[in-house]
């Protein structure tokens, strides 16, 4: 049994970040995740928003770690590759009484130091929104879009290439405690570790409850999103935001622009029983369209053509205000275990922060020391955002940029099969999807999945009945017809 310096549950954003800044010491390191793939839980369901701080109060770790993070993505995403966008965002006042929220909201981000925040009049807003009217709004320029999904597939792939393990469909079922470490129980098997990193989100819990006796409680509070066809892209050039509802600790149902062109609308936000509850209702879509028309009256019912869900890792009830800030620590019973418990919004924007944080509490236990050949690997543009000569200069070298698997999205098949060779193995459609986002244009994949299929068995060697759509039971074959029975 291989004994690893460091194991980190879950391989969301938070997991990734952590694996991805310890994979830069020489340190042995393992992630578990039970998801076919990273970022299979709540990273890859949310706002995809890099907030600026002026939601956070003062003082908290909320604020620390999200004004952080917010300053490292320039330079992450250069490094990386991956998109980010510097949108903007106004939070709007449809009101002289909405307007005071708006003063309470510039004096929180002065406290967080928030630079560049400005109040526009409503007719300075309608020059830069037009589809919007309003009384004023709070124009905040550091906040910016990334695809949440791309930020953790590019941080524990270059993880993998520093050596870092990632072992997926791998969940953890139980932890002993040993004097100098910890013993893995997984359904792939045994394993162990000097220092365990509890990064397991809405699972964060259950964890801790395999070492010791929680001294908290997880609220879940799921949050529906509608997603609107990029042909409406122009109706927003920011994030548009109301005053945020004085409860839950949420921000209100905003509209934001994404880096593909789509647009979200969402999230609401309702205590649920079961965190794994991510349906979307007729009710919440209805809802999420009514409000979100009172700040765009023109959007069309039509242009919706998606709906999604996250789930927030809550440490409050809403009887309890539902706010609560996040608990970053080594336990005090269990020496060598630390959780990262209630890491809500802004938990994308603080994970790289929230990384070097975890670093530094590693750096108790071990002299770290820089591994002289780190290696970055740098996101390539998508094909269809290359110049003509560069792409013709792709199709002379492989045939395979030439054929479109994905019209909507103008993918093809050499990105396909790039995306099914990732270095951590993820061959699920979604993997495929979320790599290079071959079935998430208009159609959803009608078209190209048959070609994914194709590709993956001709290519890859797979069978049929073993292709799974996003999860390890999701099955997208589960039995013959009659002619084709074997
Ligand atoms: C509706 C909504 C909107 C949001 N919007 C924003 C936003 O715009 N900006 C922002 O900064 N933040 C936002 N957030 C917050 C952000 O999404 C989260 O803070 C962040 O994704 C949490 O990451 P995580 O890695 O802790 O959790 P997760 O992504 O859930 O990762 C935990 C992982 O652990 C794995 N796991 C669990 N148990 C086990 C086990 N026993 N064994 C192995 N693996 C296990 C899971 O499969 C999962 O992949 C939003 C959240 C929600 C719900």
């Amino acid at each position: 049994m291989k004994n690893f310096h460091v194991a980190i549950i879950g391989g969301g954003v938070i997991g990734s970040a952590i694996a991805w800044e310890l994979s830069k010491y020489k340190l042995d390191v393992v992630v578990f995740e039970k998801g076919l793939d990273v970022c299979s839980g709540t990273s890859k369901a949310n706002s995809g928003v890099i907030h600026s701080g002026i939601n956070s109060t003062p003082g908290t770790l909320k604020a620390r770690f999200c004004v952080e993070g917010n300053k490292m993505f320039t330079d992450l995403a250069e490094k990386l590759g991956f998109s980010l966008k510097w949108t903007g965002k106004y939070v709007i006042a449809k009101n002289p009484l909405e307007s005071q929220e708006i003063d309470r909201l510039i004096k929180v981000g002065k406290k967080n130091n928030v630079l560049g925040l400005e109040i526009h009049t409503g007719a300075v807003v309608k020059k830069r929104e037009s589809n919007l009217s309003c009384f004023e709004a709070l124009w905040v320029p550091t906040a910016g879009v990334i695809l949440p999904y791309e930020f953790t597939i590019v941080l524990a792939e270059n993880a993998v290439k520093n050596n870092v393990n990632f072992l997926l469909e791998t969940k953890v079922t139980n932890i002993k405690k040993y004097e100098k470490g910890f013993k893995i129980e997984t359904n792939k098997g045994v394993f162990s570790s000097n220092i365990l990193i509890n990064s397991g989100g809405l699972s964060c819990r259950e964890i801790v409850s395999m070492v010791e006796k929680p001294d908290f409680k997880v609220y879940p509070c799921r949050g529906e999103y509608l997603v609107l066809d990029k042909n409406y892209s122009n109706l927003i050039n920011s994030m548009i935001y109301p005053v945020p509802p004085a409860k839950l600790g949420v921000l209100g149902v905003h509209i934001t622009p994404t880096i593909e062109g789509n647009i979200l609308i969402g999230p609401s936000a309702e205590f649920i029983d079961d965190p794994d509850d991510k349906k979307t209702t007729l009710h919440m879509m209805k809802t999420l369209l009514k409000e979100a028309k009172e700040i765009i009256p023109s959007i069309p019912e039509n242009a919706i053509i998606s709906a999604y869900s996250g789930i927030r890792c809550k440490l409050l009830s809403p009887q309890q205000s539902g706010i609560a800030d996040y608990r970053i620590e080594e336990s005090k019973r269990t020496p060598g275990l630390i959780n990262l418990l209630g890491i809500e919004s802004p938990g994308l924007t603080s994970a790289p922060a929230i990384a070097k944080e975890v670093t530094k509490l590693i750096s108790k236990f071990y002299n770290l020391e820089f591994k002289k050949d780190f290696k970055i690997i740098k996101k390539q543009p998508r094909f269809s955002n290359l110049k003509e000569n560069q792409q013709f200069n792709l199709i002379k070298k492989d045939e395979k940029y030439g054929r479109i698997i994905c019209r909507c999205e103008q993918i093809t098949e050499a990105e396909v099969i790039k995306a099914l060779s990732n270095l951590l193995h993820a061959r699920s459609i979604s993997s495929v999807q979320y790599r290079c986002r071959a079935g998430m244009g208009r159609c959803q994949g009608g078209f190209c999945t048959q070609h994914l299929l194709r590709i993956m068995q001709e290519k890859f060697g797979m069978k049929i009945d073993e292709i799974k759509m996003k999860s390890p039971d999701s099955y997208l074959f589960t039995g013959y017809n009659r002619e084709l029975k074997k």
